[in-house]
């Protein structure tokens, strides 16, 4: 005689009906992190290839998620608030927001000719420390070369193939720190050099673009337009073109030649004319007063007509960076010697 055995079936609410509009894997949105990385971790979490969610959102293929970055329409911010559980406001926070940077931005290329920038770089580190990796907002800027926490060079491309990164096209769900087109780790891609001067520089442009953005000074449109003209300046391979046409190596190079050219005569001689400022700004404020009253300097030498003769085009820019660069040095040395100990480590990298 046989035992019947059974399953108690019973019937529940539909998922629809109990998860809402809700997708079922909830992503926080990371320090700093760029639009599209969310948007390719959201999508791999709920099971779907970055591809095939761009489907999914009614956009077309080729680059979806970068233009997003660029610009995120706000029917679409809503449309993924609901889904996701994140306020709007996070995820347009998400996007590249500080339009007078724009001119910065590494341009949208799908694929990387060699002597080329790609759309994006990374750290590798950075990438190997997250509890979930992922790109940075930062990284979309052709001014930033190096990474300000483990001091090293950014990559723009994958070590293996040197292909660009492009997690947008991945079909398959693979996390966006595997190159789509060999299937390397971009968390074990090796270190890259870049020397101190040129770090300090970059730094110090960082500080100078966000005091110049955050008193909303007309200027910043000018002071960015000098950063572009910079291979110009150094006459690295490809001069002639804007920083933000190089490869990430060869913006490398030109932040090293620059660096290396605020310690000419030229720039030790302009340096020499400003010092009383330098000095001023390096006792008084620390760091904070010493890039208001920097960008102060900058204003009032954009507007002299008699400075802009005097100096060849380009040249400027080394020499105010040079004194900004005295300015942090003595600054940095006043700090050690006071308590400060804080503004120290910032200035120190
Ligand atoms: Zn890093
Ligand atoms: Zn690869």
């Amino acid at each position: 005689m046989s035992q019947v055995t059974g399953f108690a079936i019973e019937i529940r609410e539909r998922y629809q009906d109990v998860a809402g509009d809700r997708w079922p894997a909830a992503v926080d949105p990371q320090p700093d992190e760029l639009l599209s990385s969310w948007l390719h971790r959201l999508a791999i979490a709920n099971g779907v290839a970055p591809r095939s969610f761009a489907g999914g959102l009614g956009l077309g293929g080729g680059m979806w998620s970068p233009r997003l970055d660029a610009r995120l329409p706000e029917d679409v911010a809503a449309w993924l608030g609901i889904r996701t559980g994140v306020a709007c406001e996070a995820i347009s926070a998400m996007a590249m927001t500080d339009g007078a940077l724009a001119p910065l931005w590494l341009p949208l290329r799908e694929t990387a000719r060699r002597s080329r920038s790609t759309w994006i770089q990374y750290c590798a580190v950075c990438l190997a420390d997250d509890s979930a990796p992922y790109f940075r907002r930062s990284w979309r800027l052709a001014s930033r070369i190096s990474c300000f926490t483990h001091r090293c060079g950014l990559r723009d491309r994958c070590p293996a193939c040197r292909a660009g990164i492009v997690p947008f096209a991945q079909t398959e769900l693979v996390p966006q720190y595997v190159c789509v087109r060999c299937g390397f780790d971009l968390r074990g891609a090796a270190k890259i050099s870049v020397g101190l001067a040129a770090r300090r520089l970059e730094r110090s442009i960082d500080d100078i673009c966000k005091a110049e953005i955050a008193k909303g000074s007309p200027t910043i449109h000018e002071w960015v337009a000098r950063l572009l003209r910079v291979p110009v300046v150094v006459g690295v391979v490809g001069a002639g073109r804007p920083l933000t046409s190089l490869p990430a190596s060869a913006r490398i190079r030109c932040f090293e030649q620059l660096a290396q050219r605020a310690d000419d005569e030229r720039v030790v001689a302009a340096d020499r004319a400003v010092p009383r400022r330098c000095r001023i700004a390096a006792t008084t404020g620390g760091r904070d007063g010493l890039i208001t009253r920097f960008a102060d300097f900058l204003d009032a030498h954009q507007r002299s007509p008699r400075f802009a003769r005097a100096q060849p085009p380009g040249v400027d820019l080394a020499a105010l960076l040079a004194a900004y660069g005295c300015a942090v040095r003595r600054g940095s040395r006043s700090t050690r010697r006071g308590a400060d100990d804080g503004a120290r480590k910032s200035l120190a990298t």
